[in-house]
């Protein structure tokens, strides 16, 4: 069965304590609910991720982190491993984001790498694809999209697609305030199930949950959610306000 996902991302925002303080009124709102009819992630800075998967450990809260290395262990400064963060309790991490792609210079052979690291640990990967505006312009957008997954994410097995979620997030509609259309996300997400059954067989590609994510918010996410291929959302600016982050989750 398809689950759905709403998974936010924090990117570079808050403090220690701000987090800490933000996961437990997360964990709290939901807790007290009936079941989610979704899965709800908090993808937080490394610094934050111990802390918040300690305050969310039996909760119906997961942890993950935003990125994670291309290597395993060893000399490489400033870099977390994916062991390292398993070892928190978090459960996944997020690669290929475009702002890893753009300002990091991540590209396909790397982020190829720091998946395979994620599933060896056991991590489950929210892998991010999709295109800048002028490639949507110019009509590449559906040849981006699927050199992206065929490069980064299709070199691994049947087996560990289990263990992978795909996020379109349109680089031209992230932290700007547009959105594409429902029909747009729909358009997209149906292609990308199209390459993961030509890869992957029919089976693997109607269990794969595939995210939106670009400037979703509680007034538009209801709609994009409720086309047949929108499996859930990633999301970034709302998922800092906790009646945002919640209304998107109701609106699944
Ligand atoms: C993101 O960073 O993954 C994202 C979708 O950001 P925003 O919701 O702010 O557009």
């Amino acid at each position: 069965m398809r689950k759905k996902i709403v998974a936010g991302n924090w990117k570079m925002n808050m403090n220690l304590a701000e987090g800490l303080k933000f996961a437990e009124s997360v964990s709290r709102y939901f807790n007290n609910k009936p079941a989610a009819k979704a899965e709800v992630i908090l993808c937080t800075p490394f610094i934050h991720l111990g802390g918040v998967s300690a305050i969310l450990e039996n909760s119906k809260v997961a942890s993950g982190a935003q990125n994670c290395a291309s290597e395993e262990s060893g000399a490489y400064t400033g870099e977390v491993s994916a062991g390292m963060i398993k070892s928190t309790g978090a459960k996944y991490v997020i690669i290929g984001h475009s702002e890893r792609r753009s300002y990091y210079h991540e590209d396909d052979a790397i982020l190829n790498r720091k998946t395979s690291m994620a599933l060896k640990s056991g991590l489950k990967v929210i892998f991010c694809c999709g295109e800048v505006k002028e490639e949507r312009e110019t009509g590449k957008h559906f040849e981006v999209v699927k050199r992206q997954l065929g490069n980064g994410l299709f070199l691994h097995s049947g087996k560990e697609m289990a263990e992978v979620v795909i996020a379109y997030e349109p680089v031209w509609a992230i932290g700007t305030g547009l959105t594409a259309t429902p029909d747009q996300a729909q358009e997209m997400h149906k292609f990308i199930r199209q390459l993961v059954s030509e890869k992957y067989g029919k089976e693997i590609a109607e269990d794969m949950t595939i995210l939106y994510g670009g400037s979703c918010k509680p007034s538009n996410a209801a709609e994009i959610f409720s086309k047949p291929d929108v499996d859930g959302g990633l999301i970034g600016g709302a998922s800092l306000k906790l009646d945002d982050f919640t209304a998107i989750v109701e609106a699944v």
